[in-house]
């Protein structure tokens, strides 16, 4: 028996992604623990992760390339050979080329992984280099980090870390407990010393329960309550002018704007009284180090990139960033010094390459479209769970002239409609280097077992789809250590003292970026933006629009979104007097749509919940437990009621990453639309409005899950 500790790190998309270490008998993974000297996530995996060896050894896995032989949507595959998925697809490929050009090619990706070399990037080099459509992934801080960089630039903003020092803080739109536990350790540690815990959410949230305050604004009206809280402490002298005059660009502008956001305006918008609103807006003032998360959550409407712009003002506002704990953290752009262009290769793309919002891939999916698509190639992705208009996203996955390969660890909904299935590894059967967006540490996750079946990580998948494409770049031979080299700016100044050689000995190491305790990164200013200032007033608002290249495929865009307001502003949503307004957060126990396959046993994953508050359930006779309908002009669901407090009147709360197999039927994106916001191009899931009935229907019939 050999029995050996091996050092990883999770690989999915969540910001905390902790130091893992297993222990591997026998090429076996036996335990998965959390590394106690990672000074973060200390030890600690979630219940999700805590038992990875079941998810790497579950009967579920694919583990062998298959090809359809059932109709698309039902799941019926058979096995074939490497060589023969590989021949379909090259054959498939030559043909769309030929008859259609290779823009008529699109890759579907996002987070599914969240490593250098197997994650976002790993398959931009070779379509890049292949010609086919860009596929534009806006899916989630697309539009909070173009918006907090038109004010901040690209700045890591306050270490999350430091929170441990903050004496006011806020959770703005993030369920902290569910989404980024680790950082609680941070926050209690602040609030014993004496620290004001804020969280602002209009659902009384794991994390919410924990607060001293808790705010619960209207979703989409976020923007709004920060410029209330923005023109009072300008209007009572409670800014801190030292800092403004000395730090910060377009005051003048911003304070004329606020203006427009009395407190009686605000009220009547949020849902917040206009004395919690003055009552927080003093808190903030009152103490210095004034901490700010703000949540992916916050983004999701049409003025989400308002309202990140408007909140990341209020600590330059209190000159928070003077002390350790003050500031705001919504990102860590920049701190990581990732090469992308070695990962992506943009330089493969000529100009004017036709380019896809993946979120909108159902209509992208239509015949008729401008630049039809007749090959689909989906992986680190579910789109069926996770894309726009579910319905019309099926009946365009069905059609008979689309080609789709789908690379996977699990059979999703999205696989029963592929052409081709392709087995992909788990994080322990392959290399890998993390960074995080939760905070500032760097990591090496090494393979820690030889590949199951015939599976293969997403660098092996792509070396071989360039083989057979002939593709003889010297980009595409590159083997992982050397996609590792190439992945990091070495020599960047956040990265003295440490180097791949170190990083595979400790597993891990934070970034030179200055100590915790003491860290101010904008205690002067020296804000990454052209001004070197705060700018209240974005001077880049003319490309305001566009989107970060690191959503797509690292290639810029062709300055075709329009410019957008210098200065934060709010659209009202229109919601009929019998609507709701949908929300679909994160799962406490799903991530995203994984992990929803391992929950069968209780009802977690086959009753879709929706939160309804008392006082609107009991204005329609509604019932704990009982079964609703939710529809729309795209499509409905059936879900079950939790009727709750915890939810304010006229919102209704679905958790996505519910599969249709497991619920038998829609799950919440299907009621979603794909209107994407100004800043950014982000999705605008927190917009939805829905219309809510009894069902008195006994079950949904779906032919594809009988
Ligand atoms: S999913 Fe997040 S919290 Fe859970 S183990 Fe992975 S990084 Fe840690």
């Amino acid at each position: 028996m050999t029995e050996k500790k091996v050092f990883n790190a999770c690989q999915h998309d969540c910001p905390d992604n902790c130091a893992m270490v297993s222990t591997i008998v026998d090429d076996r993974v036996v335990s998965v623990r959390g590394r106690k000297e990672h000074s973060f996530t200390r030890g600690v995996l979630c219940g999700k992760v805590k038992n990875y060896d079941q998810r790497v050894y579950s009967e579920d896995r694919i583990l062998h390339p298959m090809r359809r032989i059932g109709e698309k949507g039902f799941g019926k595959f058979e096995r074939i050979s490497w060589e023969e998925a590989l021949s379909a697809i090259h054959d498939n490929f030559q043909r769309v080329i030929e008859c259609n050009g290779p823009e008529s090619i699109l890759p579907y990706s996002y987070l599914g992984h969240q490593g250098l070399l197997n994650g976002m990037h790993c398959g931009d080099s070779f379509f890049n280099r292949l010609g086919a459509s860009i596929g534009e992934r806006t899916f989630c801080n697309a539009t909070a980090s173009k918006a907090f960089r038109l004010v901040a630039g690209p700045s890591g903003g306050v270490d999350p870390e430091s929170f441990a020092q903050a004496e006011v803080i806020i959770m703005w739109g993030i369920n902290m407990l569910s989404t980024s536990m680790h950082h609680s350790r941070f926050v209690i540690e602040a609030i014993n010393a004496g620290a004001t815990f804020v969280v602002i959410d209009p659902v009384r949230t794991r994390t919410a329960r924990r607060a001293h305050v808790h705010l619960q604004p209207k979703p989409g009206t976020d923007v709004v309550l920060a410029m209330a809280i923005a023109n009072f402490l300008i209007n009572e002298n409670l800014v801190d002018m030292d800092y403004v005059n000395k730090y910060t660009l377009g005051f003048d502008k911003f304070s004329e704007r606020a203006r427009q956001f009395s407190m009686e305006f605000a009220s009547e918008i949020t849902g917040v009284s206009g004395q919690e609103i003055r009552d927080l807006a003093v808190l903030m003032s009152k103490k210095k180090a004034l901490a700010i998360r703000t949540g992916v959550a916050l983004e999701r409407t049409a003025n989400g990139g308002d309202a990140v712009r408007a909140i990341a003002a209020l600590p330059a506002l209190t000159g928070s960033w003077r002390v350790p704990g003050g500031g705001i953290f919504q990102h860590p752009q920049g701190t990581f010094p990732i090469n992308r262009d070695a990962l992506a290769n943009p330089d493969f793309v000529e100009d004017g390459r036709n380019s896809v919002n993946l979120f909108d891939l159902a209509s992208a999916l239509n015949s008729d479209a401008h630049h039809p698509i007749k090959s689909l190639f989906v992986y680190n992705a579910n789109p069926v769970i996770a894309a726009a208009n579910q319905a019309k996203l099926l009946e365009n996955l069905c059609r008979e002239d689309l080609f789709m390969i789908v690379s996977e660890i699990f059979q999703t909904d999205t696989c029963d409609y592929a052409d081709i299935l392709l087995p992909a590894t788990s994080q322990m059967e392959q290399k890998d280097l993390m960074y995080s967006w939760g905070h500032y540490n760097i990591q090496y996750n090494h393979k820690a077992i030889e590949p199951l079946g015939e599976a293969v990580s997403n660098t092996e998948l792509f070396r071989r789809l360039a083989k057979v494409f002939s593709f003889d770049d010297d980009v595409f031979t590159r083997n992982d250590d050397e996609i590792m080299v190439e992945s990091m700016i070495w020599d960047h100044k956040h990265m003295e003292n440490i180097s791949l050689r170190s990083l595979r000995k400790e597993g891990f190491a934070r970034l030179n970026v200055g100590d915790a305790q003491t860290r101010m990164p904008h205690r002067l200013g020296e804000f990454p933006t052209p001004s070197g200032r705060f700018e209240f007033a974005s001077s880049q608002n003319e490309t305001g629009g566009g989107i970060l290249n690191v959503y797509r495929q690292g290639v810029q865009d062709e300055k075709k979104y329009q410019a957008i307001d210098a200065l934060p502003s709010y659209k009202s949503n229109v919601i009929p007097d019998d609507g709701f307004v949908l929300i679909s957060p994160k799962h406490h126990y799903f991530l995203n749509s994984g992990y929803t396959n391992f929950n069968l046993d209780s009802e977690i994953s086959t009753k879709q919940m929706v939160m309804i508050n008392t006082t609107d359930a009991e204005a329609r006779g509604i019932k704990q437990g009982e079964k609703l309908r939710l529809w729309n002009d795209l499509s409905e669901i059936c879900v079950f009621a939790d009727v709750t407090d915890d939810v304010i009147s006229g919102v209704l709360v679905v958790s996505h990453g519910y599969w249709r197999r497991h619920v038998k039927g829609n799950t919440v994106n299907a009621l979603i639309r794909s209107a994407p916001s100004a800043i950014g191009q982000g999705i605008t899931v927190n917009d939805t409005v829905v219309f809510i009935k009894k069902d008195e229907r006994k079950a949904l019939s779906h032919s594809h899950f009988g």
